[in-house]
C-alpha cells in the first residue's frame, strides 16, 4: 500500500482505526467518518504493520477519494474511488503533480492549501471545483491533513475528497424552485391586488346607476323591474364584499408589510368585539373573554382575525344566542389562543378544507365569500403560528391558532 511508505512518526491509534471502519453502523454522519480519517492520518507515525494495512483496507474501501501528495504536490497514492471519481488509475496518476486534477481557473487554490499544510494546519470541508481526466468538472469538498515522518517534520499531505456533485445539483435545482415560486406569489400577489383594486371602480358604476335608476323611475317601472333592479344592487353589494375581502386577503398574503410590535391581543380582540358591536347585539350573543397575553405582532392584523372568528361564530349560530369564549394557554414555546362557540359545528372531514379560499360550506344557507379563514390563516402564518378547528357537526366550534412566544 502506497500510503504505507508515509506512515512514520508517532503511533497510530488501532482502536481508533477499528472504531472508524464500524462508524457508519455506529450512526455516525459521514462528516464525522472524514474529520475521524482525517486524525487518523494525522496520527500515523510510525511503521506499524498490521495498522498500516487496517487502514489500508479502510482507505480502499471508502467511498471518497484518498490521496496522498508529498510538499511539492506530487501524488503519492491514490486509492479506488480517487480512480472511480477522478478517472486516473494509480499508475496514472502516482509521480504526477496533484495539478492534474485542477481545472484552469482553480490553479490558485492548490498552493494556498499546501501552504495550509506546510504551517501544519488541517483544511476541512474545503468546496471546490476538481476535473477528472476526461475533462469533467466534479463538485468535491476536500479534508486535507499533514503528514509527519518520525521526528514530526511534515513531508506531505493526506486529502480526502467527497464527490458533491449530486447534492451541489439539488441544491441549485432547490434555490432556482425557491426563486421561481417566490416570483411567482409576488406576481400573484401583485395581481390580486390590482384586480381586486381595478374592480371596485366599475363597480360603483354599476351600484350608482341602478339605485338611480330605482329613483328617477320609481313611478313608471312596475313591481317586476324594481325587482330586477334589486337583484343588481345585492349582486353589486356581494361583489363589493368578495373585492374587499380579496383586497384584505392580498395585503395579508405580503407578509413583509408585518412590523411585529409588542401587542396586547386583549385589545386587539376588545376592537374586534366593538367592530362587530350591532350583529352580537342583534343575535344576543354573549362574548366570555379570559386572561389573554401580549404577543409580537401586527395590531390590524390581529383585530382582522378575531374579527373573523368572533363574525363566524355569529353568523354560524346554532338555535340559541351564540356563546363565545376567548382564552389563550402557554404551551412549549407558543401562546394557544382558542376560540369556542357553540353554533352549527363543522364535520370532521371539513376541517382542513375550509381554510382554503373561496371554500364554503353551506354557500345557499348564508351569505359569505370564502375568504375569512383563509385570510385568517395567512395571518397566523405571518405571525408564525398555525391555525385548525376542532369541532363535530351540531357540537360547536373551537377554532385554535398560535402564536409564538418569541419572534426568531
Ligand atoms: P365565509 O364565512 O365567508 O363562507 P370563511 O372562510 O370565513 O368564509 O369560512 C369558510 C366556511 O367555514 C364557512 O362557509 C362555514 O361553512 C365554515 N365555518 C367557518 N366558521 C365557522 C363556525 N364558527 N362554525 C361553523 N362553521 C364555520
Amino acid at each position: 500500500m502506497v500510503l504505507g511508505e508515509h506512515v512514520g512518526g508517532r503511533k497510530i491509534d488501532t482502536s481508533a482505526a477499528i472504531h472508524l471502519n464500524t462508524a457508519n453502523t455506529l450512526g455516525y454522519t459521514e462528516r464525522d467518518r472524514c474529520a475521524m480519517l482525517a486524525e487518523l492520518f494525522s496520527q500515523v507515525s510510525e511503521r506499524d504493520v498490521e495498522t498500516s494495512r487496517l487502514l489500508a483496507s479502510i482507505v480502499e474501501s471508502s467511498d471518497d477519494a484518498i490521496i496522498s501528495k508529498d510538499l511539492n504536490g506530487i501524488i503519492t497514492s491514490w486509492n479506488k474511488s480517487a480512480e472511480r471519481i477522478f478517472g486516473y488509475t494509480a499508475e496514472e496518476a502516482i509521480g504526477k503533480p496533484i495539478a492534474i486534477l485542477a481545472p484552469p481557473d482553480r490553479f490558485d487554490d492548490m498552493p494556498g492549501i499546501l501552504d495550509q499544510i506546510k504551517q501544519g494546519r488541517r483544511v476541512d470541508h474545503y468546496q471546490t471545483v476538481r476535473r477528472t481526466k476526461d475533462g469533467q468538472l466534479v463538485n468535491v469538498s476536500l479534508t486535507v491533513s499533514p503528514i509527519r515522518d518520525a521526528h514530526g517534520r511534515i513531508v506531505g499531505a493526506s486529502k480526502i475528497a467527497r464527490d458533491i456533485t449530486e447534492r451541489k445539483l439539488a441544491e441549485e435545482a432547490l434555490a432556482t424552485q425557491a426563486e421561481r415560486l417566490a416570483r411567482s406569489n409576488a406576481d400573484l400577489q401583485q395581481f390580486a391586488y390590482v384586480t381586486a383594486h381595478d374592480l371596485q371602480e366599475p363597480l360603483r358604476g354599476i351600484s350608482a346607476m341602478s339605485e338611480l335608476l330605482q329613483r328617477r323611475y320609481a313611478g313608471q317601472l312596475d313591481e317586476g323591474a324594481h325587482e330586477l333592479i334589486a337583484h343588481v344592487v345585492d349582486s353589486a353589494d356581494r361583489m363589493r364584499n368578495l373585492i374587499g375581502d380579496l383586497l384584505k386577503y392580498s395585503q395579508a398574503l405580503n407578509a413583509g408589510e408585518i412590523q411585529p410590535t409588542k401587542v396586547s391581543t386583549k385589545t386587539a380582540v376588545q376592537w374586534a368585539v366593538n367592530n362587530l358591536k350591532q350583529s352580537l347585539d342583534e343575535s344576543a350573543a354573549v362574548v366570555e373573554i379570559g386572561e389573554l397575553p401580549e404577543v409580537q405582532g401586527d395590531m390590524v392584523n390581529l383585530v382582522l382575525l378575531f374579527q373573523n372568528l368572533i363574525g363566524n361564530a355569529i353568523k354560524y349560530r346554532g338555535a340559541g344566542p351564540p356563546r363565545i369564549g376567548i382564552s389563550a394557554a402557554a404551551e412549549d414555546q407558543d401562546w394557544v389562543f382558542s376560540l369556542a362557540d357553540n353554533g352549527i359545528g363543522i364535520d370532521p372531514a371539513y376541517h382542513k378544507k375550509i381554510f382554503g379560499l373561496f371554500k364554503r360550506l353551506h354557500p345557499a344557507q348564508y351569505q359569505g365569500t370564502g375568504i375569512g379563514l383563509a385570510l385568517c390563516r395567512r395571518i397566523v402564518e405571518n405571525h408564525g403560528g398555525s391555525i385548525w378547528v376542532e369541532s363535530e357537526a351540531g357540537k360547536g366550534a373551537t377554532f385554535k391558532f398560535t402564536i409564538p412566544m418569541e419572534v426568531s
